[in-house]
C-alpha cells in the first residue's frame, strides 16, 4: 500500500445489492478497509454510486423503464439512505459531494470542489461523492461514477484509484462460461484490443461496466495514477491490499501523479497572465517550498479568472520562475496584493483561501520537478 491519496469507488451491486435497497452487507469490510487506510495515515476519498438503486424501492413509476423525473427522484431519496448507510460504518464523519461534469469543467468550480476536498481530508472527514443526479441531464452528465472517480482522482491529485465491484478484475474471457479464462493481474497498455476483449465478453455483470471501468483506468494511470479493478464482494481481497499484495487486476501508471501534474502544469495549461512577485516571495518560492502569498505579490498583468494558471514572474528581470493555478481572478488580485491573507475578507468579502497559488497547483519552470 505506497499510495498517500486513493479515491474509492464503490459501485450499486455493493450499496444496494439484490435490487432491495441499501444493504451493508458488503460495506461492513470496505469500511474496516477505510478505517485500517485512516490508521495508516492514508487518506481516502470515496465514491459512492447506489443512490438510484437506493431509491428505486420508494417511487412508483409503474413501468420497467422509469422516466428521467422518476429516476431522479429515485436518485434524490435514495442518496439520503445511501449516505446514512455509509455514515453508521464510521465514528470519523462523512461528507457529501454532488458533482456534475459541468461541475468539472468550469475551472472556477474545479478549484473550489478541489479546495473543498483539500479542507475535508486535512480535518479528517470521508468525503463521499457522487454524481448530481438529481439535477443532471445527459448531456451534462459524466454518466457513470467510473469515469467520474477517475475525475475526481485527477482533481483531488489522489495517487492511486481503486474500483470496486463485484468481479475480479480484467479476464481475457467470460470466466463464467469459460473455466480456463485468465484473470489479467497487471496492465502496462491500454489498447483497443483491450477494451475489445473486455467488451466481448457476454457476461453481464463483468461488462456492465468493464468498458468504463477500462476508460477510467485509461484517464488516471496517463496522470499518474495507478488504478486497480477489484472485488469489493470478497473481503480478502481487502486483507490482501492490507498486505500489500494485488489481488485484481493493476493498471500500471506510467510515471509518478506528481510529475503528471507537474508535467501538465508546465507544458499543458496555457497562461492566462502573469503575476510579478517581490524578492521575499522570490526566495519563498525557489528555496522554501513555499505557496505563493499575496504579500509578495507587486503587480498583475492579463485578465485570469479564479481556477485559471498563470505565469509568476520575478519584479526584477521579468524571468519566469514557475506556473501554477490561481485561486482568485485577476480583479481580486489588483485589490489584495502586497496585503495580509487576514484582510481579503475586509478588502474582498470573502476569503475562499490564504493562499494566492497553493503549492500543490505551483511548478517551479527553471527547476526538474
Ligand atoms: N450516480 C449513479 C447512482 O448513484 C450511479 C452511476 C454509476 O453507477 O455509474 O445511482
Amino acid at each position: 500500500m505506497n499510495f498517500k491519496r486513493v479515491v474509492i469507488k464503490v459501485g450499486s451491486a455493493l450499496v444496494a445489492p439484490d435490487g432491495k435497497g441499501c444493504s451493508g452487507k458488503y460495506l461492513l469490510s470496505i469500511a474496516r478497509f477505510i478505517t485500517e487506510c485512516h490508521k495508516r495515515d492514508k487518506e481516502v476519498i470515496l465514491v459512492s454510486s447506489g443512490s438510484v438503486a437506493a431509491g428505486r424501492q420508494l417511487i412508483h413509476h409503474g413501468s420497467p423503464n422509469p422516466s428521467i423525473a422518476a429516476k431522479q427522484a429515485m436518485a434524490s431519496v435514495g442518496q439520503m439512505q445511501m449516505m446514512a448507510n455509509w455514515q453508521r460504518f464510521f465514528d470519523t464523519p462523512c461528507s457529501q459531494l454532488l458533482i456534475t461534469h459541468g461541475d468539472l469543467k468550469d475551472r472556477r468550480r474545479f478549484i473550489n470542489i478541489k479546495n473543498t476536498l483539500r479542507m475535508l481530508l486535512e480535518n479528517n472527514i470521508l468525503p463521499v461523492v457522487n454524481e448530481n443526479d438529481t439535477v443532471a441531464t445527459d448531456e451534462l452528465k459524466v454518466g457513470d461514477n467510473d469515469n467520474l472517480a477517475a475525475l475526481v482522482a485527477m482533481v483531488s491529485d489522489a495517487d492511486c484509484l481503486f474500483i470496486l465491484s463485484d468481479v475480479d478484475g480484467v479476464f481475457d474471457s467470460d470466466p463464467r462460461s469459460n473455466s480456463d479464462a485468465k484473470l489479467f493481474s497487471e496492465i502496462n497498455t491500454i489498447d483497443d484490443a483491450l477494451y475489445q476483449m473486455a467488451g466481448g465478453t457476454s457476461n453481464k455483470i463483468a461488462t456492465g461496466g468493464m468498458k468504463t471501468k477500462i476508460q477510467a483506468a485509461e484517464k488516471a494511470t496517463e496522470h499518474g495514477i495507478e488504478t486497480y479493478i477489484l472485488n469489493g464482494s470478497n473481503s480478502a481481497v481487502f486483507d490482501k491490499l492490507l498486505l500489500g499484495e494485488n489481488p485484481g487486476t493493476r493498471f500500471v501508471a506510467k510515471q509518478s501523479a506528481l510529475k503528471a501534474k507537474k508535467h501538465w502544469l508546465k507544458h499543458t495549461l496555457k497562461s492566462h497572465g502573469s503575476i510579478v512577485i517581490d524578492e521575499g516571495a522570490i526566495n519563498a518560492l525557489l528555496n522554501k517550498g513555499a505557496s505563493l502569498l499575496a504579500s509578495g505579490i507587486v503587480e498583475i498583468s492579463g485578465d485570469f479568472i479564479k481556477g485559471e494558471s498563470v505565469s509568476i514572474t520575478a519584479h526584477c528581470d521579468s524571468r519566469v520562475l514557475a506556473k501554477g493555478i490561481s485561486q482568485y481572478s485577476s480583479q481580486d488580485l489588483v485589490k489584495i496584493k502586497g496585503k495580509n491573507s487576514n484582510d481579503f475578507d475586509t478588502i474582498l468579502g470573502y476569503c475562499p483561501s490564504k493562499e494566492i497559488i497553493h503549492r500543490d497547483d505551483l511548478v517551479l519552470m527553471e527547476k526538474a520537478e
